[in-house]
């Protein structure tokens, strides 16, 4: 089992998740998040720091493509263990359905 960053995280990326995972397995894309599954060691603690609910345990159904994404992603995109600042407009993507075909972007984030 493992924890996946899931939709609404797109465009969000509050990263108040990462400050409190113990084992440092948050990677960052240039609008998202993802968890390393290999690394991430179950304890849920990220889990309600979310602000935007974007992360699930793999458990819930329908997450086998969000695993993937997180599994696939977590491999090229650098380690983020520090929080910075949310991008300006990140309220206005909350809760905004279908954000993964809208905007994802498979390009690196900056990383610590
Ligand atoms: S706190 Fe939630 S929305 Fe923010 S970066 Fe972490 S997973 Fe994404
Ligand atoms: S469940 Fe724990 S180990 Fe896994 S990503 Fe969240 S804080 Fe890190």
């Amino acid at each position: 089992m493992t924890y996946v960053v899931t939709d609404n995280c797109i465009r969000c990326k509050y990263m108040d998740c990462v400050e409190v995972c113990p084992v440092d397995c948050f990677y960052e894309g240039e609008n998202m998040l993802v968890i390393h599954p290999d690394e991430c060691i179950d304890c849920g603690v990220c889990e309600p720091e979310c602000p935007a609910e974007a992360i699930k345990p793999d458990t819930e159904p329908a997450l086998e493509n969000w695993l993937k994404l997180n599994a696939d992603f977590a491999k090229v995109w650098p380690n983020i263990t520090q929080k910075r600042e949310p991008p300006a407009d990140a309220k206005e993507f909350d809760g905004v359905p279908g954000k993964l075909e809208k905007y994802f972007s498979p390009e690196p984030g900056e990383g610590d």
